[in-house]
């Protein structure tokens, strides 16, 4: 598929598989293209031997336009943030260690540092437990999302979401990170500082006006 879109995607399989985030073929990757249609990874496919016309181009509605392999089996979750979220324009979803720890153990993990307050934005939630690859899922995805850049789903992984794909890959980066120093702070003191609501705000909008324009985000 000879978009620019799907270099960015296979680049970002690279990116998390690199960053350890994932384990086999489980997890998977969209855009959001300007006509409103959604560039998506294959089910089921290794990230190193995924090639562009592996990807699945999808309308809104779930429906198959082009592409030889079947759409990640949680194209539903990926539609779903699309449409509640109009400032999301690309999606990761990954079962990376520290945040699948978190999705068995907690109900949410509050943000202990500065970074996780810039690029999260807030509290990361967990979902209630549902069926992977279900509306059902889909709909506690968007709940526990709310307006912040992560969430954790119950016993299965974790969802990040940007307003470019390079956003997306740190908030999953970021949100793995937010996980592991939780639980890690957990075993020492069960219970360690967390960032107020207040100064995560303030935060993160330090980091919109300014520390992120100091680098050039691929749009
Ligand atoms: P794919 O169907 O995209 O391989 O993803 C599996 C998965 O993460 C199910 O939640
Ligand atoms: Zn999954």
């Amino acid at each position: 598929m000879k978009l620019k879109e799907s270099i960015l995607i296979l680049q970002a399989c690279e990116d998390i598989k690199e960053s350890n985030l994932v384990f086999g073929t489980w997890g998977n990757i969209s855009v959001l293209l300007e006509n409103g249609d959604v560039l998506i990874t294959p089910s089921g496919i290794p990230y190193d031997s995924m090639q562009e016309e592996d990807l699945v181009l999808c309308d809104m509605n779930g429906n198959v336009l082009s592409g030889g392999k079947n759409p990640s089996s949680e194209l539903k979750m990926h539609t779903s943030i699309y449409k509640s979220r109009p400032d999301v324009k690309a999606i990761v979803h990954t079962h990376s260690m520290y945040a699948s720890i978190a999705s068995a153990t907690l109900e949410e993990v509050p943000l202990l540092t500065e970074d996780l307050a810039m690029t999260i934005g807030g509290t990361l939630k967990v979902t209630n437990y549902k069926t992977a690859g279900t509306q059902e899922l889909a709909d506690e995805v968007v709940k526990a999302l709310g307006n912040v850049n992560a969430v954790i789903i119950s016993n299965h992984g974790q969802t990040a979401v940007g307003s470019t794909l390079d956003d997306a890959i740190l908030a999953a980066i970021m949100c793995e990170k937010a996980c592991m120093l939780y639980v890690k702070s957990l075993e020492i003191n069960k219970s360690p500082r967390v960032l107020s609501e207040e100064e995560i705000e303030k935060m993160r909008n330090t980091y919109t006006n300014f520390y992120r324009k100091l680098r050039a985000f691929k749009e």
